[in-house]
């Protein structure tokens, strides 16, 4: 998300600092992350009663009538409509009217594509490739926030790779909310292994890390 504010020209200021907008990506993963989710939205707008407040990420999810009372919130964005946040900041910036952007992810089948980011850690590019997770442990939250395993198309993957290969980095991070998962949804066979199999093959990446979110 910082990246696409980025490439619409936006300044990127740390979290402490007075700006005109705020976007906290919120996690619900205990009650504890759900506590310290609320309690940032709410500092925000102290730091800037002025500012515009967007809460979006899997809090939001699980709980959208609960952020609906926190007044301090001006707008609420699903996890998958974080890959277009630019173009929804922008939209209510036009029309200032509470707005709730938020799909029922567990009857989604389309995979949100972010496109080519480039998110850097150090000297590694960290690229997701899947989101969402079909098991339902029964003590785990994720597959209802995040919804059912939905695959990013393996050519957006590889263009994002070549581009990274291209700018001198050597070393990429696949990830995702259940990696082991990847290609299950889409109509032809084609899995992690056949992916890694032509990652391993981009000239210039020399290493492939798997992170399991
Ligand atoms: S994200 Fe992990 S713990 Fe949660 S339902 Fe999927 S496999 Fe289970």
């Amino acid at each position: 998300m910082i990246q696409k504010f980025k490439n619409a020209n936006y300044n990127i200021v740390n979290f402490t600092e007075v700006a005109d907008i705020y976007i906290v990506n919120t996690c619900t993963v205990t009650s504890i992350s759900d506590r310290k989710s609320r309690e940032i939205l709410r500092r925000a707008k102290k730091i800037n009663p002025k500012s515009i407040v967007v809460a979006c990420g899997c809090y939001v999810q699980i709980a959208k009538e609960e952020l609906e009372k926190i007044k301090e919130i001006d707008f609420v964005l699903g996890t998958n409509e974080k890959a277009f946040i630019v173009d929804y900041v922008e939209k209510y910036l036009n029309s200032k009217n509470y707005k709730i952007e938020l799909q029922d992810v567990l009857y989604n089948s389309n995979y949100s594509d972010f496109g080519s980011v480039t998110y850097t850690e150090k000297t590694r590019a960290v690229i997701k490739i899947q989101d969402g997770c079909d098991r339902f442990c029964t003590y785990c939250i994720i597959p209802y926030a995040r919804g059912k395993v939905r695959s990013r198309n393996p050519e957006s993957i590889l263009k994002e790779v070549h581009e990274i290969a291209n700018k001198g980095l050597r070393e990429i991070v696949l990830t995702g909310i259940h990696i082991a998962s990847y290609g299950k949804d889409f109509s032809e066979k084609y899995g992690l292994i056949d992916l890694l199999e032509e990652l391993n093959n981009i000239k210039g990446i020399e290493r492939i890390r798997l992170r399991f979110n």
